[in-house]
């Protein structure tokens, strides 16, 4: 646990939060600075910065609250359709530094707009990209590493 961290001051019931649902392992509640009504934050009860350190299991065992609050979401706010959002290191805009995940629960015409400008890519270069990523997840490399 991390004394400054406002997730595990949640997660241990020292900070004040609309907790939807909880577990042994998670806590589900409502993100203060909602996108959209219903708009809901996941997280492991045990603090990870983000996924570059988080346990499989532990995020295993988020993503089976994610499913559960999502049909939760769907069945008492009826939107029609929803986003799951991750976000790792302030380049990919992430602001509080305990993993979570994001439900927006999304609405058509609501305005809300993808994060990101899609360009087709060459064969070529998807290959050499595609090279360097397969070799990262080789046997022996880094992505197979038990977590720090
Ligand atoms: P991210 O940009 O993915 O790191 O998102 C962090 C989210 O946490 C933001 O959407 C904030 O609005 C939300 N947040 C920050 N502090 C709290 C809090 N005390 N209770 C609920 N949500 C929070
Ligand atoms: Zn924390």
């Amino acid at each position: 646990m991390d004394g400054d961290c406002i997730f595990c001051a949640i997660a241990a019931g020292r900070a004040p939060a609309e907790v939807l649902f909880e577990d042994e392992e998670t806590v589900a509640f409502l993100d203060i600075n909602p996108a959209a009504p219903g708009h809901t934050l996941i997280i492991p009860r045990r603090h990870y910065r983000n996924l570059f350190d988080l346990d499989p299991e532990a995020g295993a065992a988020v993503m089976r609250t994610a499913v559960r609050v999502a049909r939760a979401l769907r069945e008492a706010l009826a939107p029609d359709g929803m986003n799951l959002v991750q976000a790792n290191e302030r380049a990919a805009f992430q602001s509080v530094f305990h993993f979570h995940v994001h439900l927006v629960p999304r609405w058509l015409g609501d305005g809300i707009a993808s994060p990101w400008r899609q360009r087709p890519a060459s064969a070529a270069a998807l290959r050499e990209v595609g090279d360097r990523i397969r070799q990262a997840l080789a046997p022996g490399g880094k992505s197979e590493g038990q977590n720090p």
